[in-house]
């Protein structure tokens, strides 16, 4: 290992990725072990061709703009085909055979290949295996900010399904929600192995339409029903799904009426949430609501210090104190600085300075937020605007109510970012750049002629900016 050492950022990343995709595709492509860092690049290696061409095309992007998030700088990942001495069957056209795709380009089963490595993975994160391990009470601080949030959760992880049920916790982002609602689950899975379910409301909507496509409703309708608790995650997601609403109202009742947890995380209060049913949004609002606010700045502190132990570091208290000092807004973007010290103090092995940290933190520290856009954010608003869902947008599919949202989203990540129209081509379901830019020309062309889509993309483009904020 040479002097740059970006294994840290590597790491959060992985693990980042790890709770936001769903089990499934998390064990099956991530499957990537971290090999060595040069001046600006990563090399993670990979079992095999095949799997690299795979991993490039679906994530290779939105890894590498995670890394831009985590340490500021542009870091790119190279593949290091290396294939793996345990696996059996390891020649590569079985690795070929073994991996199916449905029409819309989904894994519909896991390769036999992978499958050993899976158990590792699963081994290796110990707890449940949707939950991330470091998500318990007691790294979560707490504060006047969320104490009461905080103590209500413990009393539900305690007696499930009897304290507060169901159970709402909401605040804006990065305020702990999701940490919040781990924890609960983290600690029931350790008192008794009951049936716990974590999912985000996104990838529960993407589920459940996959299940209507596949004909599987049933098995859709039997896993969540049959759940001892469950945790839904950002159900704010599920405005204007209507379908998925339904559902859940249904699996809301079953639980409800047989005493199991339910709790719920959401980026605003309930009554502030649109285009939901009446009756799901009664549900939402029966049992209790509690909100998590902004740390306060001895939080902020507390959490600093309590991070810095938890990673083995010695990071000076004032420079902890000017960290929690000027960034006040969320307890994400705190770690975030703190990654970038750790990362840094690593790299350089002298001990931080407050004047090393200033330096550091520059782009952080008071200006507003850095305007790092990903395609995915695009993605992702634009096909909820346009009541699609994600996969329609990132898809194959060439329907007229589909390929001008899509449409759309090219003409903005083209316009907003600085992603090539290859690139851009690959996010876009593994298209060709000449048609990012024949979609990019159609947009254009209607530009001229309809005033009214201009007020849509500029609607769209404010979406997109607060999306992170
Ligand atoms: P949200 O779901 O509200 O967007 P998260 O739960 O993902 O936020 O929290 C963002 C990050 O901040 C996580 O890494 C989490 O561990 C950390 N965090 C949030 N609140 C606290 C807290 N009170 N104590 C320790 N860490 C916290
Ligand atoms: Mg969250």
């Amino acid at each position: 290992m040479g002097t740059w050492d970006y294994s840290v950022f590597w790491k959060e990343t992985v693990s980042q990725f790890s709770s936001e995709l769903t089990e499934q595709e998390f064990t099956m492509w991530f499957n990537m072990e971290y090999e060595m860092s040069e001046e600006s690049s990563i090399t993670v290696s990979v079992p095999s061709g095949f799997y690299r061409d795979q991993v490039k095309q679906r994530y290779q992007n939105r890894i590498e703009a995670r890394l831009y998030e985590l340490s500021g700088q542009h870091i790119s990942i190279n593949f290091d085909v290396k294939p793996r001495k345990k696996v059996e069957n390891s020649s590569n056209s079985k690795e070929k055979e073994s991996v199916h795709y449905n029409e819309s380009n989904q894994v519909t089963q896991k390769p036999k290949v992978l499958s050993q490595k899976h158990t590792e993975i699963s081994q290796k994160r110990t707890t449940h295996p949707q939950l991330r391990m470091e998500y318990t009470f007691s790294n979560f601080v707490i504060g006047e900010n969320n104490s009461f949030a905080a103590n209500a959760a413990i009393a539900i992880a305690k007696n499930p399904g009897k304290a507060y049920n169901p159970c709402l916790i909401y605040g804006g982002v990065g305020l702990g929600k999701t940490h919040l609602m781990q924890a609960i689950g983290n600690m029931a899975w350790t008192e008794n192995e009951s049936k716990i379910i974590y999912i985000s409301a996104e990838n529960f909507t993407n589920e459940f339409v996959e299940s209507i496509k596949n004909n599987k409703t049933q098995d859709f309708k039997n896993k969540y029903r049959n759940a001892d608790m469950l945790l839904i995650d950002d159900i704010h997601f599920l405005q204007k799904k209507d379908s998925t609403q339904e559902e859940l109202f249904h699996t809301f009742n079953t639980l409800y009426d047989s005493n199991k947890q339910i709790i719920f995380t959401c980026d605003r209060p309930v009554s502030e949430l649109k285009n939901l049913s009446e009756r799901l949004r009664s549900r939402f609002e029966r049992g209790l609501n509690v909100d998590l606010q902004p740390p306060t700045y001895e939080t902020r502190c507390a959490i600093l210090s309590k991070k810095t132990d938890a990673r083995g570091v010695n990071i000076p208290q004032e420079v902890l104190n000017l960290v929690a000092k000027n960034i006040s807004s969320n307890v994400r973007d705190l770690e975030a600085s703190l990654t970038k010290l750790i990362a840094y103090a690593e790299l350089t092995k002298k001990p931080v300075t407050l004047e090393t940290a200033q330096q550091q933190l520059r782009d952080s520290f008071g200006a507003p937020k850095q305007n790092n856009v990903t395609i995915e954010t695009i993605q992702k608003v634009v096909a909820e605007y346009f009541s699609l869902s994600f996969s329609d947008i990132k898809g194959k599919k060439r329907t007229k109510a589909i390929s001008f949202p899509r449409q759309v989203a090219m003409y903005i990540a083209r316009e907003i970012t600085e992603y090539s129209t290859t690139e851009l081509g690959i996010e876009f379901g593994g298209r060709d750049h000449t048609t990012v830019i024949h979609g990019c020309q159609k947009i254009e062309e209607r530009l001229k002629a309809e005033p009214s889509l201009e007020t849509t993309i500029q609607k769209l483009n404010k979406l997109i900016k607060d999306y992170n904020s």
